[in-house]
């Protein structure tokens, strides 16, 4: 955990979030800012890693953790809004625009996705 990261303030409750899943170990909410009519962030509720870059899968737990990451984008991408594909992203670093560093992936649906990105 670490108190200035905005992730797990919202993981901790301290700033309200749209959950619209979760396990134990991981949590789905809304995007305060949507780039598409569906834009759901999926976290570790744990600060394991900022990015890919520093995501250790030779650490049991952190694979284990991923895993149920990619879990959970399988769940919220069920539904018929889904239906007709959608784009799952991670932005890294300053050319990737990644503006939280806490691990996280973006799931998009609803529009037609143009490609390649800007
Ligand atoms: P990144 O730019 O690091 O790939 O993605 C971070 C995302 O977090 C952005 O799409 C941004 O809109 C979202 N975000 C930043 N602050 C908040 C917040 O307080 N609540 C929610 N729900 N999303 C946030
Ligand atoms: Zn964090």
């Amino acid at each position: 955990m670490s108190g200035d990261c905005i992730f797990c303030r919202i993981v901790a409750g301290e700033i309200p979030s749209q959950a619209v899943s979760e396990t134990d170990r991981v949590l789905a909410f809304r995007d305060i800012n949507p780039a598409a009519p569906h834009h759901i962030l999926v976290v570790p509720k744990r600060h394991i890693a900022d990015s890919l870059v520093d995501l250790n899968l030779d650490d049991s737990e952190q694979a284990d953790i991923w895993a149920e990451m990619i879990r959970v984008v399988q769940t919220v991408t069920k539904g018929v809004d889904f239906s007709n594909g959608w784009r799952l992203v991670s932005n890294i670093g300053d050319d990737g625009r990644q503006s939280v560093y806490h691990l996280h992936v973006h799931v998009l649906a609803g529009r037609l996705f143009g490609w390649p990105p800007g």
